[in-house]
């Protein structure tokens, strides 16, 4: 990436910059700074590589809902080069006369493997999906053209300035790291919330930061769009991010999704569902788990900023959350029958929240006591 130094928008500092991404959507966001950001776009023209693993593609599909700028736009108009993406790329690695044609343009191995070995600069590394580790740390149970996935994440984590991972998958396992897994699937630097997994716990990308943790089953688009945003601004240095790798503007410590959920006002009064279908009650004895769930979906919205889970009737399955979907199911069982939440102590948070609902007062016992975590 070329020198971003005299945009305007560089000027802000670290304080204003995360306050920002935390309070704007990324069509806010990305709109308000429209100009800097096109035009730091145009002259970045910054490589992204984008892996595909274990996983079931939602995380590509949640980005292709982007509204601002949309993935055409970030391609073609904003000069973001997408060097390789299994879902989105052209190359197939055509044959002509029986032989894969041994050109980049066409061949997908060998564009990939031109970042691999440094021939082009690779700027970002997205990981979707979760990386095999077996058999005996081979990685062969998943295997992209053959060549096992986990080395291709290695060889090219090797070369990013950035690696984010983008999903619950890619994080720390997820659904395909769960419980019954016979794979030895992991994240790329967690294995649920251990951290470790595939890259190690001690790696730091070119730019020297840890692999930028980004779960949620799916992730929101924003969270990725401006994760790229602040990179190719060069405020990538300034993710602060949390002891999981989360990026504290979306996944904040201290606050959970409970505090600003749409429903609130039904749990403060003890009106609680007991049944699908209640609409207009709170989703807590259903099992909802957003009284300990770190993120911002309840600010930011789904949906091009129209709804959320429980706002559309489904409690909050903590996605976001180190260890799911082990840690936080069953997903419709009321909280205090889950044996075991990450770094929460599940018959004290579920005494105070029960009691401070069927009195009807007193709901922020919860909120003190679940907002931080361990
Ligand atoms: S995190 Fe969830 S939505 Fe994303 S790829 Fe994995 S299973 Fe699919
Ligand atoms: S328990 Fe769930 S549905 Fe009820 S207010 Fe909290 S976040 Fe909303």
């Amino acid at each position: 990436m070329k020198n971003l130094k005299h945009m305007d928008i560089l000027k802000l500092d670290r304080r204003s910059f995360l306050k920002l991404a935390a309070s704007m959507g990324a069509a806010t966001f990305l709109g308000t700074y429209k100009a800097d950001i096109v035009r730091a776009l145009e002259l970045s023209g910054t490589n992204v590589v984008w892996l595909e693993g274990a996983d079931c593609c939602g995380c590509t599909e949640s980005f292709l809902n982007a509204t601002y700028p949309d993935v055409i736009q970030a391609i073609t108009k904003l000069s973001v080069h997408i060097g390789y993406h299994e879902t989105l790329m052209m190359q197939q690695g055509v044959f002509v006369d029986g032989r894969l044609v041994g050109t980049s343009e066409l061949n997908s191995e060998l564009a990939l493997e031109e970042y691999m070995t440094g021939e082009k600069p690779l700027d970002v590394l997205v990981i979707e999906g979760a990386i095999a580790d077996g058999p005996e740390g081979s990685g062969m149970y998943t295997t992209v053209g053959g060549n096992p996935f986990k080395e291709m994440v290695q060889r090219c984590a090797a070369k990013a300035s950035y690696v984010v991972a983008f999903g619950m998958c890619a994080t720390y396992g997820g659904i395909p790291a769960a419980r019954g897994s016979v794979t030895d699937n992991m994240g790329a630097q967690f294995l649920q919330t251990t951290k470790g997994g595939t890259l190690g716990a001690d790696y730091t990308s070119g730019a020297g930061l840890p692999v930028v943790n980004i779960p949620g089953c799916p992730a929101h688009p924003d969270w990725i769009m401006l994760t790229l945003a602040a990179i190719i601004l060069g405020k990538g240095g300034l993710i602060e991010l949390d002891r999981y790798n989360r990026p504290t503007a979306f996944f904040p410590p201290d606050n959970t999704i409970h505090e600003n959920c749409p429903k609130r006002g039904f749990y403060d009064l003890g009106q609680l569902a007991t049944d699908f279908g209640e609409y207009e009650k709170c989703l807590w004895k259903l099992g909802c788990k957003a009284p300990y769930t770190h993120a911002d979906c309840a600010i930011r919205k789904w949906n091009n900023q129209l709804n959320m889970c429980t706002q559309a009737g489904s409690p909050c399955i903590g996605c976001v959350q180190p260890g799911f979907p082990d840690s936080t199911s069953p997903f419709y069982v009321e909280m205090e029958k889950v044996p075991t939440l990450v770094g929460v102590d599940i018959n004290t948070i579920a005494k105070a929240a029960i009691g401070a609902a069927a009195i009807g007062v007193g709901a922020h016992a919860v909120r003190r006591i679940a907002m931080k975590e361990e």
